[in-house]
């Protein structure tokens, strides 16, 4: 029996710009085809799963039902019904959040909140003012993922939750808490979707600092596919390394065709053994400097 399943990122892994990229599609029916569990992981807490099944079928994904998704929007409300049923929040976010903590059972409170929950969106100065009058009074703030900013196009971008939260945390002195990639939590709760045990799940991902960094600390093999925010030559400055490197998901889905029904997930291709050798030789030797064009994405 094929044990292994699959957690992907969205944007920039299958699609950028409204625009698939090579491979999606295919992976997605072959994912289909074959039973093979898949659960698309995102840290955009603006959008509902059935949100994203709609976007997807306009891309040219066809075949997927919300149980396909999971935000950080339902990560976030999974957490504090977990650990704090009885729980009341005062939201800034949009219509993913909202929906996720409506189905958690955790109520809208906008007199003694536990938790002020900030999502996506762009709340007026009047609701984050509340907010900061909120947390001043004793409401605990937290944050649907740490993004500062998030890609539009290749040389534009938005502000992320992370940066709604960061204004909160400097006005009010108190430090908010992360949900969402990288925090364990997520991909313990994504993993759970699939019926895998961790070692059987692969993360493949664009972005170090969230979908490598957060599959690699709890024990998850990780894929970086270099179709989005990390280039080969930046994996010198990480600590933490992906298991494995590919193009996109298109050599990704050459890999798991081409392994059959071995048990083996893909490790390394060919391009990727070559990378984990130049890796080697780099961290041991010069660092050359390059031009950085904007900070990490998240904390
Ligand atoms: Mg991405």
């Amino acid at each position: 029996m094929n044990r292994k399943g699959y957690l992907l990122d969205m944007d920039r892994v299958i699609y950028r710009e409204n625009q698939l990229l090579p491979g999606a599609a295919e992976l997605v029916a072959h994912f289909l085809k074959t039973a093979t569990p898949f659960v698309f992981v995102t840290n955009n807490s603006a959008p509902t799963p059935e949100d994203l099944v709609v976007k997807l079928r306009h891309l040219g994904v066809d075949g997927l039902s919300p149980r396909h998704f999971y935000t950080s929007a339902q990560n976030t409300a999974d957490f504090l019904a977990e650990t704090n049923p009885r729980c009341t929040a005062f939201v800034l976010g949009e219509a993913g959040l909202s929906s996720a903590l409506n189905n958690s059972k955790i109520p809208n409170d906008s007199i003694h909140p536990t938790y002020v929950i900030v999502g996506e969106g762009s709340p007026s100065a009047e609701k984050i003012a509340k907010a900061h009058e909120l947390i001043e009074k004793g409401a605990k703030l937290v944050c649907s993922n740490p993004d500062y900013w998030c890609p539009v196009k290749s040389t534009v971008t938005r502000p992320g939750a992370g940066a709604l939260a960061a204004y909160l945390e400097a006005s009010t002195g108190r430090r908010a808490y992360y949900l969402g990639k990288p925090n364990p939590y997520m991909f313990f709760r994504a993993r759970r979707l699939l019926h895998r045990q961790t070692h059987e799940v692969m993360m493949v991902g664009d972005t170090m600092e969230t979908d490598i960094r957060g599959a690699i600390e709890i024990g998850m093999q990780a894929c970086l596919v270099l179709t989005g925010s990390t280039r080969l030559e930046d994996l010198v400055d990480y600590v933490y390394q992906p298991t494995c490197v590919m193009s996109g998901v298109d050599q990704l889905l050459a890999e798991i065709e081409g392994e059959g029904s071995s048990a083996r997930l893909p490790v390394s291709s060919g391009s990727a053994s070559a990378a984990g050798g130049q890796l080697g030789e780099r961290h041991h030797s010069e660092h050359p400097l390059r031009s950085r064009p904007r900070p990490a994405m998240t904390r």
